[in-house]
């Protein structure tokens, strides 16, 4: 074999033809190498349709490099000589092909970075020119804060882009936020549009044969694979958001309805997040459609805030704190996370919807994730750990460079406020105001310390009054806390008592 001039090693969530390390690739001498390796695929019990989408979009990525005349190294998953890590693959193959060069993009998980940065082979190290902020950008823009705040990176970024801008360098519609209009519940006459669908070419079914028979273990069904694994069916999928979801996705951003996972949400998180679509074509593409009148401005605004505000800061914050940031335990939480978070069975509604519909397609929305799922956590106390290992696991878009800080600092408030400048606490109020699913529940959500009353809400109570010490001097807490305080003690007493005894049947492992 020729002496390798330069071995481009391009990871699994890094599906992208424009990806830093790729450019100035020589055909003649340069050579890509990809693998599927069972340490990234097991170092949590990632959901079989996760590792089937991951592993089908290298395979068919893998393919268009080599059409475009690229010299590609693939190794598959049951490739005899695979030896089963990222580093030891690199390693194995910069031996077996003389490589002068290794080229490596910034990776989206800091355990993996670490892992290659120890392996004990030099390597060209590329920034990630697929986000907007680069990692030295933030450090820039938090250095000196003590917390930081997402509406004011979100202001830069939107500097930065330009988008939605008028001439004078202002916001478009006179303010940079209107998260107020995202708050509709859903009315029993909207509809949301049938979700998208893929067929499964003869790659895709390999993989998921593949997929069932090595990772029969791990929880979650592979029966409902349908997510793009190609960048043509990416485009599809955003297309078709863009015709028929993104109109409804201002209004609607916060509902949930029962056996509606998906609502007038994009569903293209996974595909962004592996590099199969492009965040600044999305953003320019919704800008556009605000432009050309088919969309309202809390629309337009809404979805390029997640994109360049959320999005693009809590990778900030994970980079500019990892390790320690994933050690975070504000609340000194230690219960075990319950194993209906595994199975969603659970008497409760909201949860068994919540967890029924990850389980069945690694998707669960935002508010869904935020509010339902993660108050849960929040409310019982769950270690952060176990709690962050399950968002991890389950959905389709998890990486851990955007699932960490978002459940353990925008839902557990385990930074101490660094991320979020409240915890984002609610009774079953909150889910009964924005959902269907509290009039299907065994609960009554309407009950507060009733044997049939809905657990979130003394749970609610008690962990406002067991973490008073902590949140009673949070300016953003004090209605809550006014709220507490004009109860009459026997009541609070009665909702300490319910909200113990929920605890308890947690701990004993029962049914909730
Ligand atoms: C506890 C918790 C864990 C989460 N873990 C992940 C994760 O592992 N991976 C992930 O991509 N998103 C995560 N999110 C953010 C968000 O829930 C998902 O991005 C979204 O539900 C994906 O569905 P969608 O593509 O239909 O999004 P839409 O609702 O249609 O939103 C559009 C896009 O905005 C971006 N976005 C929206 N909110 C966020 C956010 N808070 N952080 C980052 N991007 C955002 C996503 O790229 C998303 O595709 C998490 C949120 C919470 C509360």
């Amino acid at each position: 074999m020729n002496k390798t001039r330069r071995l481009c090693l391009v990871l699994g969530d890094q599906l992208s033809f424009d990806l830093a390390s790729l450019a100035g690739l020589d055909s003649e001498h340069d050579r890509v190498l990809m693998v599927e390796v069972m340490e990234e695929a097991t170092h949590v019990a990632h959901h079989p349709q996760k590792i089937a989408l991951i592993f089908s979009a290298m395979r068919h990525f893998a393919q268009a490099l080599e059409k475009q005349g690229i010299q590609v190294h693939y190794v598959a998953l049951d490739d005899p000589q695979n030896s089963g890590s990222v580093p030891g693959e690199l390693k194995r193959w910069q031996t077996l092909l003389q490589a002068s060069e290794l080229h490596v993009t910034e990776c989206g998980d800091w355990r993996l970075e670490q892992s290659l940065k120890a392996c004990g082979v030099p390597i060209h190290w590329h920034a990630d020119g697929r986000f907007l902020c680069s990692r030295d950008e933030f450090r820039a823009w938090a250095a000196g804060k003590k917390q930081l705040r997402m509406e004011f990176f979100y202001r830069e970024m939107r500097r930065k882009s330009r988008l939605l801008l008028n001439g004078d360098g202002t916001p478009v519609g006179g303010a940079w936020n209107f998260d107020a209009e995202n708050r509709k519940a859903l009315p029993k006459t909207v509809k949301a549009p049938y979700p998208a669908g893929f067929a499964n070419d003869a790659i895709t079914v390999e993989v998921l044969a593949l997929v069932k028979h090595r990772f029969a273990s791990h929880y979650g069904s592979l029966e409902d694979f349908n997510y793009p694994v190609t960048h043509a069916d990416a485009q599809a999928l955003w297309a078709y958001f863009l015709d028929y979801a993104l109109a409804g996705f201002g209004d609607y951003q916060d509902a949930m309805a029962s056996d509606e996972p998906f609502l007038f949400h994009a569903r293209i998180s996974a595909a962004l997040n592996i590099g199969l679509l492009d965040l600044r074509q999305l953003c320019a593409d919704v800008e556009s459609a605000y432009w050309s009148g088919s969309i309202a401005l809390n629309a337009a605004e809404g979805f390029i805030r997640q994109l360049i505000g959320w999005r693009e800061y809590v990778r900030g914050v994970y980079w500019l704190h990892m390790p320690e940031y994933a050690e975070g335990n504000a609340f000194a939480n230690q219960r075990p996370l319950p194993e209906f978070y595994w199975t969603a069975a659970t008497k409760m509604n909201c949860m068994r919807q919540a967890i029924g519909q990850s389980l069945k397609h690694a998707y669960a929305h935002h508010i869904q994730r935020l509010m339902v799922t993660g108050n849960f956590a929040l409310l019982a106390g769950i270690a952060p750990k176990q709690i962050c290992e399950w968002y991890l696991a389950i959905y389709m878009d998890a990486f851990d460079w955007v699932e960490l800080p978002n459940t353990l600092g925008m839902v557990m408030h385990a930074d101490g406020g660094y991320l979020g400048s409240k915890p984002y606490c609610a009774s079953g109020q909150y889910i009964n105001r924005m959902s269907d699913y509290c009039r299907d529940c065994a609960y009554s959500v309407r009950e507060t310390t009733a044997d049939n009353a809905c657990p979130f809400n003394a749970l609610y109570w008690h962990f406002l009054m067991r973490h008073a010490d902590l949140l009673r001097g949070n300016q953003r807490m004090a209605m809550m806390y006014k709220n507490l305080d004009r109860m009459p003690p026997a009541k609070q007493q009665a909702l300490w008592q319910r909200g113990q005894q929920l605890l308890d049947t947690l701990d004993n492992g029962d049914l909730l």
